[in-house]
């Protein structure tokens, strides 16, 4: 059964700014007592004066360049009207007509071209506390702490067919974000996620944090809408939330349209023109972006464009690389033991690099061991497990202490004997041909050696006692 469905994904994501102060006041964002970082600018008072942080300007460039987005020379801001209780204003300073940047794109892995469609600068409204711990509660608080924050939205073009080019997407950018360095820390990435079918109108799902659960929301709501349309309705535009709980969306409200807010110029704030010594220094500014490191690992270290990639594909564990081949390892075996041994153990676990105290020194250590014969792939593996889930100890310390090391002293001979003399039938088996039972002598040995022998040694050894 053919599934001729054509999926139409596009995602607004929200970024926090990692500025000292706020979008448009001197207020600090580190503030943790609730409502200390206030003034009448962020809390919209009827004559305060905004001003435009320079900072979240740089920032916002930084990001639409990263993006291969154009940037707006000139742009201004607008404000955007409605009324909730975390916009004490009644509107939100944001931009609409010009944004800061605009026509972007990004390659995913397979080599699909993603669109950015705009990326601009707005303020956070206040923060919603819900007090936990009384059940269903009659009120609830309002932090003006976070009220007037820099925001960056970025949204892309639905050019996303699936959820999880959706989710790559999430990882991709937010990579990028964090190797420009501005990103508010331990702030989560808040998406909208816009999805549509055949043609027909799209939902929009509000507010979704985490990638997985952005890929959760989209397979549910691209489930229902098929659902939906097999049903004989017809998908209306309008607005869901998700519940991470259930893994389901629920309808909000019907779409309102761009018209609703009334935006309209923001007479307070002047029109912004970047000027060209700006511009120069923000692309000098630039780092390496991950794309660009990848490229330049295989070209400098010969390596295989899929280790390149998966080095990159996350800042720490980039950064980790370049300090062990720093030391002058070999860098292709630095790379197989970052992206397979200590992503394994890590996936496995569920964990992040920053989530353990992984150290350059004692990986260098392993790297060394591995690219000079002394310790074989299957004990190295062990070692990382224990590294990292065991007790800690560095792989050095823990194959030492075990003696998984492959030694010069470990007495091969008298244990292929003992192993020979063991095994009649496998001797005989193979002496009659049978190539398979010379592997199952080999695996005995390596067992008895406890993996510190090298296979390719161990098989030479026993073919010249077998010959
Ligand atoms: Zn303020």
């Amino acid at each position: 059964m053919s599934d001729e469905t054509t999926v139409m994904i596009g995602l607004e994501i929200h970024a926090s700014l990692n500025t000292k102060s706020k979008l448009f006041c001197a207020c600090a964002t580190d503030s943790t007592l609730p409502n200390s970082s206030c003034c009448p600018i962020c809390l919209g008072h009827p004559g305060s004066k905004p001003v435009l942080n320079e900072k979240a300007v740089e920032f916002a460039t930084k990001i639409g360049l990263a993006l291969n987005c154009k940037i707006n020379e000139d742009f201004f801001f607008s404000r955007k009207t409605y009324f909730y209780p975390d916009m004490a204003s009644n509107y939100q300073i944001t931009q609409y007509e010009i944004p800061v940047a605009e026509n972007g794109f990004v390659f995913l892995n397979s080599g699909k071209k993603v669109g950015i469609k705009r990326a601009h600068i707005e303020w956070d409204p206040a923060a919603l506390v819900h007090p936990s711990g009384m059940g269903k509660s009659s009120y609830v608080l309002i932090d003006y702490n976070r009220s007037g924050m820099p925001l960056i939205e970025i949204v892309t073009q639905p050019d996303l067919s699936t959820p999880a080019e959706a989710r790559e997407f999430m990882n991709l950018l937010e990579n990028v974000l964090g190797y420009l360095q501005v990103l508010k820390p331990d702030t989560t990435l808040k998406v909208d996620c816009n999805i549509s079918i055949n043609g027909g109108e799209r939902t929009e799902i509000k507010n979704v944090s985490g990638f997985a659960a952005v890929e959760k929301a989209l397979t549910f709501e691209l489930a229902r809408q098929k659902q939906e349309v097999k049903r004989g309705n017809k998908i209306e535009q309008h607005t869901r939330a998700f519940n991470a709980e259930t893994g389901t969306t629920v309808e909000l409200r019907k779409k309102e349209t761009e018209a609703d807010y009334g935006y309209i110029f923001d007479p307070d704030l002047v029109k912004v023109t970047l000027s060209k010594e700006f511009l120069t220094k923000i692309k000098i500014e630039l780092p390496e972006l991950p794309e660009q490191k990848a490229k330049r690992l295989q070209e400098q270290y010969k390596l295989s464009e899929y280790d390149a990639r998966v080095l990159c594909s996350d800042l720490v564990l980039g950064k980790l690389f370049d300090s062990i081949v720093s030391k002058s390892a070999d860098a292709i075996t630095a790379a197989r033991l970052l992206t397979r041994e200590v992503l394994a153990v890590l996936n496995h676990d569920s964990l992040s690099l920053s989530d353990v105290d992984v150290k350059a020194e004692d990986l260098l250590e392993l790297v060394q061991l591995l690219s000079s014969g002394k310790v074989s792939d299957k004990n190295a593996k062990q070692s990382v497990i224990n590294y990292i889930s065991g007790d800690k100890s560095s792989p050095k310390v823990f194959l030492e202490k075990n003696n998984l090391l492959i030694s010069a002293t470990v007495d091969l001979d008298s244990i292929i004997n003992k192993v020979i003399n063991a095994n009649r039938k496998a001797v005989v088996d193979y002496a009659g041909g049978n190539e398979k039972s010379l592997n199952f002598l080999a695996g005995l040995v390596m067992r008895e050696a406890k993996g510190t022998v090298s296979p390719k040694i161990v098989l030479e050894e026993l073919k010249k006692k077998l010959s």
